[in-house]
């Protein structure tokens, strides 16, 4: 338990809860031909924070309290694994000329540093903290945090000292561009992310990545950075191939990425190195590619740049999941059931492929098995719809369906 974080509560409540008359459980447990694992007329039973068990309404045992859902839909929350939420300011105005026909290229993260720099730790803080309760509103009950609008050695670690009250999974991006006092100095800039600026964030990041980009980092710049990350023990991810085709998602698998992200300009090239690193897991299915591909549709619709081709990475294997990329210049938006109906709508995702990527998918991005399930031992993060499938996610679009979260097993 960190202070301050609000989705870890001191003390989870005592006994037993049923949450019953279920519907439609979507366990993500992955079945053959079944990867929602979709159970009917269930309930499931939850003691200490954690799914204790599963099965059959008729079958439920007795517990101490018990929450009659109605026949609704029952879904693990949703598990956001790409999100930028420590920074100050927004860039409306940015938008605003972009859907007047200004192209995006990546420039105005700049404009974010300077307004992070000159912000104070309570403005920033409470900034996560608005963005991660609006999160939880809408389902998504776990979501990882990166740095990347400091881009001083105590800004970084600054952002990342707040990120961690809020997320056990925090990532270091030093590396997410040049800050313009060293535009004509990369190579010193990389000397210093790898320097004294990693040395003050990895106290509190699980996690590195680096924005490898035309106008961003090269491959060989991208490739240090990342090294020098994993040399001081944390995981890889790459923001990669999200505004042209590029070196960046051969590179993640190379190092072997937990994920690589944006991944709209495939070449065949990239998809069968993605396909052809496999990995035994903990999860139902078995095994899933070692790097995950995360789609972030948000990006796509805020800067009306074509979507990524979800079905090629899904129809050549490649595990897929769907996330926010929630930042105030290209994705500001926090709501995983807009990005699951974007999917489905704009990337011919299903919408259980949808459903699966922005729950187990995003677990399997973030090599965690505790969340993204509801089975035995799985932490209780579950979220009860306002209708009677995860179809209509999908199906009704900007409609508020996330009725109730549970957290810890704890009803927020
Ligand atoms: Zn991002």
């Amino acid at each position: 338990m960190r202070p301050g974080d609000p989705l870890r509560p001191a003390a989870r409540n005592s006994g037993s809860l049923l949450v019953d008359h279920i519907g439609e459980l979507v366990t993500n447990e992955g079945r053959p031909g079944d990867p929602l694992g979709i159970r009917r007329d269930a309930a499931l039973l939850i003691s200490d924070g954690e799914v204790a068990w599963v099965g059959p309404a008729r079958d439920a045992p007795a517990a101490d309290r018990r929450i009659d859902v109605g026949g609704a839909a029952v879904l693990p929350g949703f598990v956001d694994s790409h999100a930028h939420l420590v920074f100050a300011g927004d860039r409306a105005g940015e938008f605003a000329a972009r859907m007047a026909g200004e192209p995006y290229t990546g420039g105005g993260i700049r404009t974010t540093v300077g307004s992070t720099r000159a912000a104070g730790d309570d403005d920033l803080r409470s900034t996560v903290r608005r963005l991660r309760d609006e999160m939880l509103r809408q389902g998504t009950t776990t979501v990882e945090i990166k740095s990347g609008y400091g881009l001083t050695v105590a800004d970084e670690a600054r952002s990342l000292r707040i990120a961690a009250e809020f997320s056990e999974d925090t990532t270091f991006l030093g590396a997410h561009v040049v800050p313009a006092e060293y535009a004509d100095r990369p190579d010193d800039y990389v000397g210093l992310v790898c320097g004294p600026m990693l040395a003050a964030a990895a106290p509190y990041a699980r996690w590195i990545d680096v924005f490898c980009e035309r106008g961003a980092f090269d491959v060989d710049h991208a490739r240090t950075v990342l090294a020098c990350g994993q040399a001081a023990g944390l995981g890889v991810r790459v923001h990669a191939n999200q505004l042209g085709p590029g070196p960046g998602v051969q590179l993640g698998v190379e190092l072997g990425a937990a994920s690589v992200d944006h991944c709209t300009h495939l070449t065949d090239a990239d998809i069968d190195a993605l396909a052809s690193r496999r990995i035994d897991c903990m999860c139902a299915e078995g095994e899933h590619t070692v790097t995950v591909a995360t789609l972030l549709p948000g990006a796509e619709f805020s800067t009306r740049s074509p979507y990524p081709d979800a079905r090629r990475l899904l129809d050549a294997g490649v595990t897929v999941a769907l996330a926010t990329d929630c930042n105030p210049g290209s994705s500001y938006t926090s709501s995983m059931p807009f990005c699951i109906a974007l999917a489905v709508r704009e990337m011919r995702m299903t919408p259980a492929e949808a459903v699966w990527a922005a729950t187990a998918g995003g677990a399997a991005a973030l090599r965690r098995t505790d969340v993204g399930r509801l089975t035995p031992g799985a932490r209780a993060d579950l979220i009860v719809l306002d209708a009677p499938t995860h179809l209509h996610l999908a199906y009704r679009p900007g409609v508020p369906l996330i009725r109730q979260v549970l957290h810890n097993g704890v009803p927020r």
